[in-house]
Order: structure tokens, then C-alpha cells, then sequence
């Protein structure tokens, strides 16, 4: 398979999938409901975006997000709301950014416009599959999760566990499909200033949260 230059092995035997396999609930996503309240805020200040370790709540990837202006013509594309995504470490992404009409609704929704493939999409992903283990993920560009390469936990069937033993079929005709707990997407906690994360002990006022 291959998507924006990058290859990665992966086959089919006997039903089985081999190959690099990230779950897309494993990966910062970065909610365009969030850009949206920020391009909105009569303040026009930066959020910040922190994701922490649903084990531990170590912080495990931030961002700062912040109107980006300075493009307007840039590649002949419409930079209108468009945002800056500035990492700690900083590295920046600009995202364009697009109103579409509610499907059966009244107003408008924002949505993110994936780089690499330019479609608007409701949400963003900071990590790809990369590294030592088929698992394992390294911080990319934000994109979208078919470019990034990421997978619903529900695919292939992961979370339902189908009884074959007539026990487990009279269960499943009396309680339904043996289900795993849907895993939920990893959203960040948002802060809409540097004051509040450092309210909230997720950095220090000087420490480049801003
Ligand atoms: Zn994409």
C-alpha cells in the first residue's frame, strides 16, 4: 500500500492481517470542534492542547493552536481560517480550515482540510505508524486518519467476540454480541489560555506553553 511517498509491508493470509497496525483511538486527535471555538473566540488567542496518558496522565503530546494570517495566496490555496499547530518542540503545521453545511441541520460546521489529501475532514491525527514494533507510532504532520494510516479498534471485527458453542449462541440470542468496551478517541483537554494550563499543572507559564 501506498499513501503520500510512504510504504509499509502488509498481506493477507488465511484472513489474518500482518503488517504495521495502529488503532486510531491510540493517537492525539485533534478535534476541529476545537479550532472552531478558538477562530471563534472574540479574543483571538491561542489554545492550548494537551493529551494526556489515560493510564498515568503524563502529558504525552501538546500543541498550540493560533489564527495563521500571514499566507493569504500561499499555493493559490484559500488561506482563510486557516490555523497555526505549533508542537513544543517547534516544529509548526498550517491547517486550512473550511464552513460546510450541516447535513439535515440548521448553521454551519468547521472542518480541518487534511494536507495530503486536501479532504475536510472533522478531526486530525499527530502520530503515524513508525518504528520498531508493528504497534508502534512516531509524532508526524496533523493528518487525516486514512492518510496517517490509522485504524478503527472495531476493524476486522476486533471488538466483538462471536460465540461458536450453542451456550454462547443461546447467550448471544438472549443478551446479543459479546462486546468489548469501544475504545474512546484520544481528545485533548483544552485550554484557552497559558494561565489555565498552568492552573491546571500542565506547565509553567514560562516554560513555552505560550
Ligand atoms: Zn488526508
Amino acid at each position: 500500500m501506498v499513501s503520500n511517498g510512504r510504504t509499509y509491508p502488509r498481506c493477507r493470509r488465511g484472513g489474518r492481517f500482518f503488517g504495521r497496525r495502529v488503532n486510531c483511538e491510540q493517537v492525539p486527535l485533534l478535534p476541529a470542534g476545537a479550532v472552531a471555538r478558538m477562530l471563534d473566540d472574540p479574543r483571538k488567542i491561542p489554545y492550548l492542547l494537551v493529551w494526556r496518558s489515560r493510564s498515568d496522565s503524563t502529558v504525552q503530546e501538546a500543541a498550540r493552536i493560533a489564527p495563521h494570517y500571514e499566507t493569504a495566496d500561499f499555493g493559490g490555496l484559500d488561506w482563510t481560517g486557516a490555523v497555526e499547530v505549533k508542537r513544543h518542540d517547534g516544529t509548526r503545521n498550517f491547517i486550512r480550515t473550511v464552513l460546510r453545511a450541516r447535513p439535515r441541520k440548521s448553521g454551519r460546521v468547521r472542518l480541518l482540510i487534511c494536507p495530503y489529501c486536501s479532504v475536510p475532514r472533522r478531526a486530525l491525527y499527530g502520530w503515524e505508524p513508525g518504528g520498531q514494533f508493528t504497534n508502534s507510532v512516531t509524532r508526524s504532520n496533523w493528518q487525516c486518519r486514512s492518510c496517517a494510516m490509522l485504524r478503527y479498534a472495531s476493524e476486522g471485527g476486533a471488538l466483538v467476540s462471536r460465540g461458536r458453542s450453542s451456550i454462547a449462541r443461546l447467550f448471544e440470542q438472549r443478551f446479543g454480541l459479546l462486546c468489548s468496551p469501544r475504545p474512546e478517541p484520544w481528545l485533548p483537554y483544552v485550554f484557552s489560555s497559558p494561565r489555565d494550563a498552568a492552573a491546571a499543572g500542565v506547565c509553567k507559564l514560562n516554560d513555552g506553553c505560550s
